[in-house]
């Protein structure tokens, strides 16, 4: 009986050390150490042993079933570790390989011009006011001196939330939030940001836009300061070369009112398609602080006195690169996008 134990254990770790592919481990299991097994077997057969010889047969048969399921446990690791070892040697990174390029996006033109007017407007010293695009009517209108009744609230038509709250149609609001902020300190800002209108989609109009604002409100601001801020504006922005010209306007938040235009910088003034053969362009709508506008953010109009300027973004953009459909700045066409 013992020799056949001292057999068992030599033919099971020699058969072991044959298995070479990790498949073969549950069949050389099943034989050796399954429940009908050979070692099992063994066991089983110490019943028909003489008494006195059935312990120390019986402690070799567990010893050697232990031996068994070690030398099974090593060979196990081993057949894994080998197996990881050669699918990493296979399956390497080869690290010296260049990589699939990521395709970098960039800004929206819209991101990009507004970057360029605020980076023009810091160098002269005009600081960022961010202001809400969910407006009340009194920011929108009322405190920019236009009551209900009065006839300029037909120059926008709104999207109201609710009675007394509307996107707003402008950024102008932001200058009555920066002044009641800022009182009674100088005030020297620009007010970028999303206005909206009730309108028609058309190449020509959307109702959603950027505009950007300006605001100046000191001692002794007077009309030519306007003047030279815009103009130093209109040639950091378009060309060194650009002439500008002023016409009478109206605006209800601003006394006196213009329209600041300037050459158009693709004929040079002679005339074309897109200045309409004018050889102007529309650059600005500006004027002087309206005293009312002055004294409802918070400054005495007797001591100060301030300009005011707003401007469209997408229509200066449209021009310079010869867009033809404003629809094309929110449709996020990357054919479009691409371009700039
Ligand atoms: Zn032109």
């Amino acid at each position: 009986m013992l020799d056949t134990i001292e057999a068992l254990h030599t033919e099971g770790l020699e058969t072991l050390r044959a298995v070479e592919q990790p498949a073969q481990l549950p069949e050389w299991y099943r034989t050796y150490l399954g429940r009908k097994g050979k070692l099992t077997e063994a066991l089983r057969g110490l019943g028909a042993l003489p008494a006195d010889q059935r312990p120390a047969a019986g402690k070799r048969v567990n010893e050697v079933k232990e031996a068994l399921q070690a030398a099974f446990d090593a060979h196990q690791d081993a057949l894994k570790a080998a197996e990881l070892e050669a699918s990493l040697a296979t399956g390497a990174v080869d690290i010296t390989l260049p990589g699939r390029p990521v395709a970098p996006g960039h800004l929206h033109l819209s991101t990009r011009t507004l970057r360029r007017i605020r980076e023009i407007f810091a160098e002269m010293g005009f600081q960022v006011y961010e202001a809400p695009q969910v407006e009340t009517d009194e920011n929108n209108f009322g405190l920019l001196n236009i009551p209900p009744y009065h006839p300029a609230r037909d120059m926008w038509d709104t999207f109201w939330v609710d009675d007394q709250v509307v996107l707003r149609t402008h950024t102008s609001p932001g200058q009555i939030r920066c002044m009641r902020e800022h009182h009674p300190a100088p005030i020297r800002v620009i007010l970028p940001g999303k206005c909206y209108r009730y309108e028609q989609i058309t190449p020509r109009s959307e109702h959603q836009f950027f505009q950007v604002e300006g605001l100046a409100v000191g001692h002794g601001i007077r009309f030519t300061d306007l003047i030279g801020t815009l103009r130093a504006f209109t040639r950091k922005m378009y060309g060194e070369a650009r002439r500008i010209r002023i016409r009478g306007s109206y605006f209800p938040f601003t006394e006196p009112s213009v329209e600041l235009d300037m050459d158009c910088m693709l004929c040079g003034g002679s005339g074309c398609r897109v200045c309409k053969h004018t050889g102007w362009l529309e650059v600005a709508g500006a004027g002087m602080v309206h005293p009312v506008v002055l004294a409802n953010g918070g400054y005495d109009p007797a001591e100060w006195s301030g300009f005011a300027f707003g401007m469209g973004l997408e229509r200066p953009a449209m021009l310079h690169h010869r867009i033809e459909d404003i629809r094309y700045f929110y449709n996020n066409d990357l054919r479009f996008l691409q371009q700039f």
